[in-house]
């Protein structure tokens, strides 16, 4: 499972940063075709002025990518009931191939790719509920601990939802196999745990293949050096926090070389920003901007063409 912190500064629920001490997790399906967790992550991340905000804790991806869009000691609003007192929120994505016809109905499109969204998404919220667990000396099998948004409402703690089973019961998934997949992968990981904090890394060729790009590239750029001997002391952990640091640094803040790599929403701004030269190219790419600066010369557009009376 590959975290990536990506906290929703700009949701008026992080702002109102209400303190939460978890006692126990829900696990919610997000209600809609969307199976890319840094859209959600991105679209939460927005001030709606006047507008209700609601905000989990994070996304779960297919892959296993997990966006966590706020502190767990922070209080979510996720499930529209007391819960969002008492427990940690997390979402699953959905696959793109359903399609709803209204309520928690929905029609399937290609049963294949459905089923392999579903049970990637339960594997990764399986081993993510289990660290939670772990994280705050909870007992996964313990009554009103691991609840389904469903569970909450008929407990009375949350508003009227169906997720995730409705999704779930068209491949044969329960929460209370959930939970008990839970307990499983807690016993399991008790027996490895040891064994991870162990390894080290000496020699670039012995770093898992997964983390030696982004450990080369942090060699090449001079911010990771070896010894006289060229040899290099990294932890598993090390490695893991580098290439997660290096993702969310080019998932947040990426960067586009031609206006077919920008957004949908702000191409039509960039093409006028192109067209007034206040947005150029390198040389050798057509653009060569940040999303992060891009979106300040929109904004910036935006405020001319108001004060032109536009
Ligand atoms: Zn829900």
């Amino acid at each position: 499972m590959e975290i990536i912190e990506a906290f929703a500064v700009k949701n008026k629920c992080y702002q109102a940063g209400a303190a939460l001490v978890p006692r126990g997790l829900m696990l919610h399906s997000i209600g809609t075709p969307q199976p890319n967790a840094a859209v959600l992550a991105r679209y939460y991340n927005q001030y709606q002025p006047g507008g209700q905000s609601v905000c989990v804790h994070g996304f779960i991806q297919r892959d296993g990518t997990y966006y966590q869009t706020l502190p767990y000691t922070m209080r979510a609003w996720h499930c529209g009931g007391s819960a969002n007192q008492t427990h940690i929120g997390i979402e699953m994505t959905e696959p793109a191939s359903i399609a709803y016809t209204g309520g928690a109905s929905w029609r399937d499109l290609n049963p294949a790719a459905t089923e392999a969204h579903v049970r990637g998404t339960y594997a990764a919220a399986v081993e993510l509920f289990a660290q939670l667990c772990v994280q705050y000396a909870l007992d996964p099998l313990a009554d009103g601990v691991i609840i389904s948004h469903a569970e909450g409402a008929a407990r009375g703690v949350a508003s009227h939802h169906a997720d995730p089973t409705h999704l779930w019961r068209a491949f044969g998934l329960t929460m209370d196999g959930f939970r008990q997949d839970v307990a499983a992968a807690m016993a399991e990981k008790n027996t490895v745990e040891e064994d991870d904090d162990m390894v080290r890394y000496s020699r670039i060729e012995d770093v898992p293949d997964w983390a030696q790009d982004t450990v080369r590239a942090l060699m090449d750029a001079g911010a990771l050096k070896g010894d006289e001997h060229g040899c290099i002391d990294l932890s598993l952990d090390m490695v893991r926090g580098m290439v997660i640091g290096q993702r969310y640094a080019a998932a947040c803040n990426p960067r586009y070389y031609s206006i077919d790599d920008v957004p949908a929403w702000a191409r039509e701004e960039t093409q006028r920003l192109i067209d007034r030269d206040a947005l150029q190219g390198d040389g050798k790419h057509e653009l060569n901007v940040t999303y992060d600066a891009l979106q300040a010369m929109i904004v910036c557009q935006r405020m001319i063409d108001a004060a032109d009376g536009k």
